[in-house]
């Protein structure tokens, strides 16, 4: 079954798209946990970082690269939050690699 991210890639569903090229998307959280909090999603499907293969790891430079340009786009550069959860024990819900980057308000130490 088509991960959420896929059918948003695909336009089969909506999302306020920041960026997009062959590779990547990177979207506004639907949930934000902050003023700003986008999501870098991977176009091809790996279920989350613990299965990226070492093909895949230029995409990771590739991703963080991306999180540096979109906070400096979205006026938080001075700090912000990257950040991907790592399966049900962490958290993670959509099963299709993806970096949230929040930030515009004062996160604080990690509690
Ligand atoms: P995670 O829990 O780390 O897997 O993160 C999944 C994120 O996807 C959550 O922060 C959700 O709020 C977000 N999300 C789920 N569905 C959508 C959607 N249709 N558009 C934008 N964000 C979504």
């Amino acid at each position: 079954m088509a991960t959420v991210f896929e059918k948003i890639i695909s336009r089969e569903i909506p999302a306020d798209i920041v960026f997009e090229n062959e590779r990547l998307i990177a979207f506004h959280d639907i949930a934000p946990k902050g003023p700003i909090h986008l999501l870098i999603v991977t176009k091809k499907v790996i279920p989350s970082l613990q299965e990226m293969a070492p093909e895949d790891l230029p995409l990771l430079g590739e991703m963080t690269q991306l999180a540096q340009q979109l906070a400096s786009q979205h006026g938080v550069a001075d700090g912000y939050r990257l950040l991907t959860n790592i399966g049900p024990n962490a958290g993670q819900t959509v099963f299709h690699l993806h970096f949230h980057l929040i930030g515009g308000k004062t996160l604080g130490p990690m509690a």
